[in-house]
């Protein structure tokens, strides 16, 4: 597959050896590459780092971050631009981001700034990798607000090896789902109904399903990207979910909740939403009842008012309205600005369905 976006177009590999195409990868880069410096989490590290480092041709150097979205901070942000100094990369330099997206997210900052920028190569571990490390958005978070500090850096390539995605326990596939089902909620109506139908997200992610599934959410996310790499229009359609997602990681504490499981709350109350904006059933019910039959947890008890606050800091709200991505019909959104009193009214009533 081929990324496309406005600045720059690099290639995706998907398959069930693409990490024998690393050092090619590595080796067509110009100008050519000095210095490669890893950064991983430590759990990815345990299980696949000596593999990495055994088909690189070079040696690489070598940056462990703990594991877990809290991680995605400041303090980690410097510690790494700190190995990179000390490893003497220069701007010929090239970054691994290797890992899920709290790695892909916080390398690909640090590569956005080191030096003004260099250069790095998106190794993603996990199923909800196929949305972030497409794109070329890069970020750490604030304890303020989620991702909130941050750059658009696109990568040189995208190497999606999809056995590292075998050791990913339960809530990591499920988290992951969520952001699939999130490109077919917004662009593809029969997308949709076959993860729904079709797909048992715990027992058949393998083989051809799996890549089918990958290549058709990542397929969303590359025609959104290509249209609209810095968010000035329709990019904001892949943050339907994401207004109460993130205010619910924000007020949980980062890492309570998956980011997957905080999006999959954020979009059954979008859908809600949308239903009484438009005034239609759009399969709120339906959808619910999908989520909790694989185990995705109820939003959080949350003030409503605390919540309407935290919304209102996300990048996407003007002149102090929400600004929200609502489902007119099944694959197809567009944004809108909500009132705050409709915000609370259906958070209250949202909160009553998921039984708080
Ligand atoms: P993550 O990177 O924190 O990974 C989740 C957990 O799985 C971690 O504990 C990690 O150590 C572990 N793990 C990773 N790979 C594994 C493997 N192969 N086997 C076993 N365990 C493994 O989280 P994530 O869900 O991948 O990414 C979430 C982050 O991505 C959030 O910070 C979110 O904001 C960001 N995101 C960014 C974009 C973007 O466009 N940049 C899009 C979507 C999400
Ligand atoms: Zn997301």
């Amino acid at each position: 597959v081929h990324i496309e976006t406005t600045s720059k177009r690099y290639p995706l590999y998907l398959g069930e050896a693409v990490l024998t195409e690393l050092s090619s990868v590595l080796a067509a880069l110009k100008p050519a590459v000095s210095k490669v410096l890893i950064i991983c989490d430590e759990t990815v590290a345990g299980l696949f780092l000596e593999q990495v480092q055994e088909s690189l041709q070079q040696e690489a150097h070598v940056h462990v971050v703990p594991s877990g979205e809290q991680e995605k901070s400041f303090a980690n942000y410097y510690a790494a631009q700190t190995s990179a100094l000390e490893a003497g990369l220069d701007r010929r330099s090239v970054i691994i981001a290797f890992g899920g997206g709290m790695v892909g997210d916080l390398a690909g900052f640090v590569a956005a700034t080191y030096m003004r920028g260099i250069r790095f190569i998106q190794l993603p571990t996990t199923l909800l990798a196929h949305d972030s490390a497409v794109g070329g958005k890069v970020a750490i978070n604030h304890p303020l607000g989620k991702n909130m500090i941050g750059a658009f850096h696109q990568p040189e390539a995208v190497l999606y090896h999809t056995p590292f995605l075998r050791t990913l326990p339960e809530k990591e596939l499920r988290s992951g789902y969520a952001e699939m089902m999130k490109h077919a909620l917004i662009w593809d109506a029969d997308f949709y109904t076959w993860l729904r139908d079709q797909v048992r997200i715990l027992s058949d992610l393998q083989g051809e399903v799996l890549q089918t599934a990958l290549k058709r959410a990542i397929g969303v996310k590359a025609a959104v990207v290509a249209e609209d790499e810095h968010e000035t229009g329709i990019r904001a359609y892949l943050n339907f979910g994401h207004t109460l997602g993130h205010a619910l990681e924000t007020a949980c504490g980062y890492g309570k909740l998956t980011h997957g499981d905080a999006v999959a709350a954020g979009m059954r109350f979008a859908i809600l939403l949308s239903e009484t904006v438009y005034g239609k059933s759009l399969g709120y019910q339906e959808l619910s009842d999908w989520f909790f039959s694989y185990g995705y947890p109820p939003c959080p008890a949350l003030d409503a008012a605390e919540l309407l606050q935290l919304m209102k800091k996300d990048k996407k709200a003007a002149g102090g309205t929400v600004h929200m991505v609502l489902m007119p019909e099944i694959g197809r959104v567009e944004t809108m600005s909500v009132s705050d009193e409709l915000i609370v009214q259906v958070l209250r009533q949202f909160q009553e369905q998921e039984g708080l």
